[in-house]
Order: C-alpha cells, then sequence, then structure tokens
C-alpha cells in the first residue's frame, strides 16, 4: 500500500471511515440499505472506524433515527428540496463533494437500479475504482483494504478484487445477499446535517412525478418462503401448482431461467445470478437442476428442499433435504401435508 501511494501521490492514511449509501424512495428507506448497514457495521468494526449512512432527500428526517437503529455510528444527512426525488447529476454532485471533503476509506452501495447508476458516476468523477455486484466483502485487516468478490466469467470462478491505489474503495452489493442486524432502539448515533451547494443547473433532468408501479412487484427478496420451479415442469401451467404450494406456506413463487426464457413465468420471478439472490428461511425447488448460476442466487437459503427426479441432479449437493420423484406426485402431498398445519 506504500508503495503504491508513493506512485499515485494519494495520502491514503487521510481516508477513514466506512460509508453506506442509505437509498430512499418516497421517504421509505429501502430495504437493500438496511442489509448494506448490517455489512457496513462488520467492515467497520474490523477496521476500528466509524460506520457513517450518506442519506439524501427532502424532509426525510424520520429515516435518520432507523439507519443508527440498524448499525450507523452516523448519519450525513442532505436535505435539500433538489434531491426530493433522485437524480443522476444532483446525487452524484453532492455525494462527491462529500467525499472529498470528508474522505471515507470505502463506500458501498446497494446494486439497485439507482444504485447501479450513482456508483459508477461517482466512482468516475472521483477517478476511483469501482466493484460492481458484490456478492462478498471483507477486510485485509494487515493491509486494511476492502476485500471485493463477485461472480465472473459466467459465474463459473468468484473474483476477489482489491482496489489498492485509490479511495474511496467503492462497491455496489447485490441485494438480497448480506444479513441487516436486528433493530436496536437502544442504539445511539449522530445525526450531522450537511450544507448542500446544489441549484438548478447543476441537475440536467427534471423529474415532474414519480409513479409507483401499478403492477405488483413479486418480493422475493424479503420472501421467508420461496417455491421455485423449472424446465421440470414441463409447461406453463404447472406454475398454478407452485403457487398453490407458495400460497399454502405464505410464500410467494420463484423460477429458475429456463422457466422465463420459455415464457412461463416473468422475469421479476427469476432466482439466480441473473435474477434475484434470495435468503429465505425455506427454498423449495422443484424440477430445478441446480446449475451453477441458478445456485449463485439461492444457496444461502436457511433450509433447501429440492425436488427432482433424477438423483444425481445438481441442486441435491446444496439440498437439506431431497426427494427424489415426479414433483407432479410429490407436490400435490406436500400441499395436503401443509394444508393441515
Ligand atoms: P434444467 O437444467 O433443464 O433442469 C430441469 C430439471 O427438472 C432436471 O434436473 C430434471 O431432472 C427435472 N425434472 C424434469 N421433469 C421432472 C418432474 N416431472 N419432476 C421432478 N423433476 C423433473 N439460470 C437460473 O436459474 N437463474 C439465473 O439467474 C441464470 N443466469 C444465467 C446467466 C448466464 C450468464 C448463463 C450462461 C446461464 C444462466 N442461467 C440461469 C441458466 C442456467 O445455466 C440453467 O440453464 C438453468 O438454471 C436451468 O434451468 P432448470 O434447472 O429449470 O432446467
Amino acid at each position: 500500500v506504500e508503495r503504491e501511494e508513493k506512485k499515485t501521490g494519494i495520502d491514503l492514511s487521510a481516508y477513514k471511515g466506512v460509508w453506506v449509501f442509505a437509498e430512499q424512495r418516497l421517504g421509505k428507506l429501502m430495504f437493500t440499505s438496511l442489509e448494506l448497514l448490517g455489512e457496513g457495521r462488520k467492515l467497520a468494526d474490523k477496521l476500528g472506524v466509524e460506520l457513517s449512512a450518506v442519506l439524501l432527500g427532502y424532509e426525510v428526517d424520520g429515516i435518520c433515527e432507523e439507519l443508527i437503529h440498524f448499525g450507523a455510528d452516523r448519519v450525513i444527512y442532505a436535505n435539500h428540496r433538489l434531491l426530493q426525488n433522485y437524480t443522476t447529476d444532483g446525487y452524484t454532485k453532492v455525494i462527491a463533494d462529500l467525499i472529498n471533503e470528508k474522505r471515507p476509506e470505502a463506500m458501498i452501495v446497494g446494486a439497485t437500479n439507482i444504485g447501479r447508476d450513482l456508483a459508477p458516476r461517482i466512482a468516475a468523477r472521483l477517478n476511483t475504482g469501482l466493484t460492481a455486484d458484490c456478492t462478498k466483502l471483507d477486510i485485509d485487516e494487515e493491509q486494511r483494504i476492502l476485500l471485493q468478490t463477485r461472480p465472473a466469467f459466467g459465474g463459473n470462478i468468484m473474483a476477489t478484487i482489491v482496489t489498492p491505489k485509490h479511495r474511496p474503495q467503492m462497491a455496489t452489493v447485490r441485494p438480497g445477499v448480506m444479513k441487516k442486524l436486528e433493530m436496536d432502539k437502544s442504539r445511539k448515533g449522530i445525526v450531522e446535517s450537511v450544507k448542500v451547494k446544489l441549484n438548478e443547473d447543476d441537475i440536467r433532468v427534471n423529474v415532474e412525478e414519480v409513479v409507483k408501479s401499478a403492477k405488483q412487484i413479486v418480493n422475493l427478496i424479503e420472501a421467508q418462503y420461496i417455491v421455485s420451479g423449472g424446465r421440470g415442469l414441463g409447461n406453463p401451467e404447472g406454475f398454478k401448482l407452485i403457487k398453490e404450494l407458495a400460497d399454502a406456506l405464505g410464500g410467494v413463487v420463484g423460477s429458475s431461467r429456463a422457466a422465463v426464457d420459455a415464457g412461463w413465468i416473468s422475469h421479476d420471478h427469476q432466482v439466480g445470478q441473473t435474477g434475484k439472490t434470495v435468503r429465505p428461511k425455506v427454498y423449495i425447488a422443484c424440477g430445478i437442476s441446480g446449475a451453477i448460476q441458478h445456485l449463485a442466487g439461492m444457496q444461502s437459503s436457511d433450509c433447501i428442499i429440492a425436488i427432482n427426479k433424477n438423483p444425481d441432479a445438481p441442486i441435491f449437493s446444496v439440498a437439506d433435504y431431497g426427494i427424489v420423484g415426479d414433483l407432479y406426485k410429490v407436490v400435490p402431498m406436500l400441499i395436503e401435508e401443509v394444508k393441515k398445519l
């Protein structure tokens, strides 16, 4: 690190603290931000530094306490009319200015639609690195650098990427992978309101209105019970059976990419590398072979139950309970039993 410092001329020791981007929409904190706080807490403790949540918005003061209860030592709160709705220009400018002033050593952002737009802009403006879509973060305690791990080469290897030359070290983190802390209302922290230097000319896009999608979004990420169907269903009607079991459990329907590609179900149900990463209490995979790209999205589930007629299907290698059999015989039996509970 010292050698790199000489090369780039950056005084790495001037950068301290871990920042988490606290993403809110319409005044409501995104679940992913809580997951990032849980992860950020772990990283900050390893480094022995403060964990700050960076909150941008307009009159969203109520969120500040929530961020502290979920692990932040400090909330850096930028409250401004022009920050009410997300804009790439406005948010990038404010956060880049704050980073230049306060110099955190690491900043993590959720790999949501907003996060994936915002984080690279900030990184480019600050001439620093960014690892996109991480599924694991850690600290090399000796060198005090952030180890950023993400799937590479179609999910066949996990690559650990470091940014030793530049600060802050930046990563976006896949939603649903990190664990949030339990809310603790006795946790104390500081809310630091910062002055925002922003005017209308800084923002090239004018957001007139934010309209919530009328379509019901499948909430796979927060679901406790997920029943997923794959190509083994054989036809789109098979998902009726999957839904029946999911409903009986009070859960939601997931799917493999093969079922999505076949047009049997919409992409928002897809679990895996190019779908959602989930961590439910129970994940039931029906007629899914267990390709590495599917496993990447569900293998951290607390309990995995696999139903497959092929005893050699790779899904059984990650399953806690495996049922070798025809899903059209097994699933109705499960539904009957669950309904008795
Ligand atoms: P198959 O592999 O065809 O498996 C069907 C299974 O059903 C078989 O194991 C079979 O034994 C079983 N079966 C058949 N009939 C029955 C029955 N009656 N009862 C019980 N079992 C039965 N995939 C994802 O899922 N999510 C992703 O996000 C994803 N991203 C990808 C990204 C990239 C870059 C690439 C290259 C691939 C990606 N894939 C993803 C695709 C992945 O490689 C697999 O092709 C896909 O997961 C296979 O889906 P499947 O298990 O439903 O189908």
